[in-house]
């Protein structure tokens, strides 16, 4: 297996500083390897469950679990559009960029056309070589690996419904579809961008967020869009750790974007409410030392097994004090955490007091059962196999 040692190094761009050093030892929560080998065998199934669900009448497909063909239909849909979506961003560009006659400034056009396509968070930076998936790890379907041939990154991304996102709906099929979704949706937005950018006659490569060849959140955090959570996620002041990100690479002359301390650091370590809440321990209350680097760091293999088998989680994300709809209270209270340690603590007493329902929410209290599961690749095939042998 590949084992890769991240390094301490300079950020390409930035004066190392105690606090740039202390958000690259952020950076990278999670143990790719295995995420690459339990990945790869989803999306072996996935390829079978669609063939099997084309192939069946709707009116004959059965319910999965306590998933009926009504919500599971739409989601493999959605799934279908997101592959499509990286299927055109893998082809050739058409019409190769031609040299630009004059140049233009690349981030204020790049931004306007972001926003003109749905997209809420922009960044800029230069790509990271540690942050770039090994050639042998060709995992994502169907997207082939590619060497990336640019070396600067627009980090790009997409807010995500906070009605879904609310302590209601999780784990279940609903945050599931709104994450599956905001991929479909960001990487629709993604396609229109990298033609924008080669009408501007520069060379650009989209890359999908539900597939992709390196760590589009850190390059998030490297462009100064949010910073690391103790959930593994990047908040952001907006949306806190609810959004999606995807990216594009080229060769057009981009601004950087520095890296910004939004406070999550104190934050996190003042609210730990990510880590108490998560129904498998998957989050560590402080940082450890991995492979070399300090830093948040979660266990995927845990986390992992329980979102496959409550067809998905995310209350890491659904707790989180920062994630809220966009209201006078939250504008307030984002500006305020950004800026002072006593008011991150006075948002915590306020959130606690008014917003967290904590007995609600966390299913280790047994008062909320996690959905009856899964509506994973695996149950569909047996249960579909099944049911065709039946008819057979
Ligand atoms: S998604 Fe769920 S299981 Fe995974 S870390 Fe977050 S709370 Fe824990
Ligand atoms: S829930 Fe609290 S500890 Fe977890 S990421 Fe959000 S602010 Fe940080």
């Amino acid at each position: 297996m590949h084992q890769k040692k991240m390094p301490i190094r300079d950020l390409a761009g930035c004066t190392i500083n105690d606090y740039e050093q202390k958000l690259y030892d952020q950076l990278l929560p999670y143990d790719w390897d295995d995420i690459y080998l339990s990945f790869k065998e989803e999306m072996l199934m996935f390829q079978n469950v669609v063939h099997l669900i084309k192939n069946t009448p709707e009116d004959r497909l059965p319910a999965i679990g306590n998933c009926e063909p009504g919500q599971y239909v739409p989601l493999m849909k959605t799934l279908e559009r997101i592959y499509d979506s990286i299927k055109r961003l893998e082809a050739p560009a058409e019409h190769p960029a031609q040299p630009p006659e004059e140049k233009v400034p690349v981030n204020v056009k790049v931004k306007a056309c972001a926003q003109s396509q749905g997209i809420h968070l922009t960044g800029f930076t230069t790509l990271e070589p540690s942050w770039v998936f090994p050639a042998s790890d060709n995992w994502t379907f169907p997207q082939t690996h590619q060497p990336i041939g640019y070396t600067n990154v627009i980090a790009l991304g997409m807010e995500m419904n906070p009605a879904v996102f609310s302590s209601n709906h999780s784990p279940g099929v609903e945050t599931l579809f709104e994450a599956l979704l905001t991929y479909a949706k960001l990487g629709e937005a993604v396609e229109k961008i990298t033609g924008f950018i080669r009408e501007l006659g520069y060379q650009a490569r989209g890359h999908h967020p539900y597939a992709g060849d390196f760590l589009y959140s850190a390059h998030a955090v490297k462009a100064g869009v949010g910073q690391l959570g103790a959930n593994g996620l990047v908040l952001t002041q907006k949306y806190g750790p609810r959004q999606r990100f995807a990216a594009i690479t080229t060769d057009a002359p981009i601004t950087v974007t520095k890296p910004r301390n939004l406070g999550v650091n104190d934050l996190c370590y003042k609210c730990m409410r990510c880590v108490t809440t998560c129904p498998t321990g998957a989050l560590s209350p402080g940082k450890v030392n991995w492979r070399g680097t300090v830093k948040w760091k979660l266990n995927h293999k845990r986390c992992w097994k329980y979102f496959i088998a409550n067809n998905g989680c995310g209350l890491c994300l659904i707790v989180c004090p920062w994630n809220k709809e966009d209201s006078w209270y939250h504008r307030l209270a984002a500006t305020g955490v950004t800026r002072s340690g006593l008011f991150r603590r006075m948002i915590l007493t306020i959130d606690n007091l008014f917003y967290w329902r904590g007995a609600a929410t966390n299913p280790r209290n047994g008062t909320v059962k996690p959905q009856e599961g899964p509506v994973s690749f695996a149950a569909m095939l047996e249960i579909m196999g099944k049911e065709n042998q039946k008819e057979t």
